[in-house]
């Protein structure tokens, strides 16, 4: 397995337990890709988890989780289910509840002369949800022939954008920016986002918002668990820089210090334009090089870590996702993020508080921590890609610290006065996101999830290459369930069953949840497992 991410390790350990012995080689000294967590001066940080949905009763990831023996090692946080989601769109507020009836109810009473425009565009997008959940099956011959009959939404719907669905159902201005401002979760604009993919994670988090305790690396800190106790290995440090390709057919890997690993199946998370443009011999990868080069990638981002001296619970703060933009026209403040830097301030902003969505997060004293993104491009910083953290210039260090600055002025319009608060700051710019996560020029979630990029059309679980697979954010989906399923999908591959569930031990109800912003209820009962979420690897 090339790589640590969710996709890798659940790829990883679903094989381990169906009896293959698994070596996981990562290039990074934390696991986990874009789920690892990180510390800077006692604070600890998870860039790439703010929530992860069906986590409740009978939700596909709680399956996953349990069906891979995780629930001893893994605990999460429900975030505000009143308001997993808090759209703050220029003077105007919207909380997205946990529930889609409570959702189409708030919504219809806010804006109840586009009632039903309302039902007409939920109708769309749950369709395509559940269509989407039927696809896999669907898309072998001959059942492809019932396509129009069994999948009707995504036939119809399928190669357009959310913005198509906005225009055919929806006209109020505040209306089309508050359910095009979870659009972070992608990075496109409406008129960018295939309809489909914005549709899976809309549904995605219908039933609620999760966050794991200690941070996002308890994820792959429990898979590793796991995966050691099967016999299984993991390798830090260890960056491959050839996949061996022997008459025909992949049969391991070399590592970058000439180290050869033989293995039966070779597993790629690392991202196509890393397996294709880097690991595999040119000759061999001549129409998925042609394909990459006509590939989008997702917008890249700009990352603020911070700890502040403020109460923000006793302020009125809860576990809420807060996504601020400066006024209604949410779809083109995602269009300009693609290309362009902010000019003096910043447009769109994430920013969430994870002292209080994970109570007992490690930090200092009281200080919260909370991460913030906006979307840049990564051309403005390409001209130092050569280069090493620290040595990268003054200019460098001007622009990435100016365009720290305009964030947390943006930041002033959630949580008013945080500038003077704040104790300690790092920003990370889309160079820190290829160093770490070995990211395609940036990319926050892999291949753009355009019309003409999705299934099919994106790079596939098996390849042309007998004996070697891929998995990850840039073949069925981004997101740590997206990425999390495509592992699954080839480990199925590898092991030969018949479906993904044979791979999966039963769904026992084990895995723990608690309400983050009731921590008076339960924290005190789990005090003691502090220094346990200290661990590192
Ligand atoms: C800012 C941000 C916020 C996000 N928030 C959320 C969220 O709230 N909820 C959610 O579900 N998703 C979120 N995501 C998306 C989610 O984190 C990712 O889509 C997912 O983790 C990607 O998983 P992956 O399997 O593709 O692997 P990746 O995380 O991309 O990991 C790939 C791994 O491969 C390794 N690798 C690459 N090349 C080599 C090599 N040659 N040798 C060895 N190792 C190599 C890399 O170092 C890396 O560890 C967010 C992403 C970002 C950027």
């Amino acid at each position: 397995m090339i790589g640590s991410g969710p996709g890798g390790l659940t790829a990883a350990l679903a094989l381990a337990r169906a009896g293959q012995k698994v070596i996981v080689v990562e290039q990074h000294y934390l696991p986990g890709g874009w789920t690892h967590s990180f510390s800077l001066n006692g604070y600890l940080f998870s860039p790439g988890v703010h929530y992860i949905g069906e986590l409740g009763p009978g939700g596909a990831v709680r399956r996953l989780y349990e069906g891979l023996g995780l629930s001893g090692d893994l605990e999460f946080c429900e975030i505000n289910p009143d308001g997993l989601d808090h759209l703050i769109i220029g003077d105007e507020r919207f909380d997205v509840p946990k529930g889609f009836d409570r959702l189409l109810a708030r919504l219809t009473a806010r804006f109840p002369q586009e009632a039903a425009g309302l039902e007409r565009y939920f109708r769309v997008i749950r369709g395509l949800s559940d269509d989407l959940a039927r696809l896999d099956t669907m898309l072998e011959f001959p059942r492809a022939l019932l396509l129009p009959f069994k999948a009707p939404n995504l036939v119809r719907w399928g190669l357009r954008t959310q913005e198509d669905l906005l225009d055919a159902t929806i006209r109020d201005p505040l209306l089309r920016a508050i359910l095009a401002a979870q659009g972070g979760d992608h990075g496109l604009a409406p008129s960018r986002v295939a309809l489909p993919i914005h549709a899976s994670i809309v549904c995605h988090y219908f039933n609620g918002g999760y966050y794991p305790r200690g941070g996002a690396k308890r994820i792959p800190l429990a898979m590793i668990r796991a995966l050691r106790r099967l016999g299984g290995q993991v390798r830090m440090r260890a960056r491959v820089r050839r996949i061996l390709v022997e008459r025909g057919r992949a049969a391991g890997v070399e590592l970058a210090g000439g180290e050869v690993l033989r293995a039966a199946s070779v597993v790629s998370n690392a991202d196509p334009a890393i397996t294709y443009g880097e690991l595999l011999p040119p000759e061999l990868t001549i129409r998925e090089r042609r394909k990459l080069r006509r590939m989008e990638y997702s917008t890249s981002l700009l990352s603020v870590f911070c700890a502040v001296d403020m109460d923000l619970r006793s302020m009125g703060y809860d576990s809420g996702n807060y996504w601020w933009y400066r006024g209604k026209e949410v779809g083109r403040i995602y269009e300009r993020m693609e290309y362009q830097l902010p000019r003096g301030e910043v447009d769109g902003l994430f920013l969430t508080i994870t002292t209080l969505k994970d109570p007992g997060h490690p930090t200092q004293g009281d200080h919260h921590t909370i991460e913030m993104f906006t979307f840049v491009p990564h051309a403005p910083f390409t001209r130092w890609k050569e280069t090493h953290t620290g040595e990268r210039g003054a200019e460098y260090e001007k622009l990435k610290e100016s365009l720290g600055d305009q964030v947390m002025a943006a930041a002033e319009h959630v949580i008013p006065g945080i500038s003077r608060a704040v104790v300690f700051r790092s920003v990370a710019t889309p160079l820190t996101n290829d160093f770490y996560c070995a990211s395609h020029r940036g990319a926050a979630y892999g291949t753009a999830k355009t019309p003409w990029q999705l299934g099919p059309l994106s790079f596939s679980i098996g390849t042309r290459i007998p004996g070697l697979y891929q998995c990850g954010a840039s073949t069925l989906s981004h997101g740590v369930a997206g990425a999390s399923v495509s592992g699954l999908m080839a480990a199925q591959r590898i092991a030969g069953v018949a479906r993904m569930d044979d791979l999966l031990g039963p769904a026992d109800g084990s895995l723990r949840v608690y309400p983050a912003d009731r921590p008076e209820e339960w924290l005190h009962k789990r005090k003691a497992t502090a220094d346990e979420l200290n661990e590192t690897m």
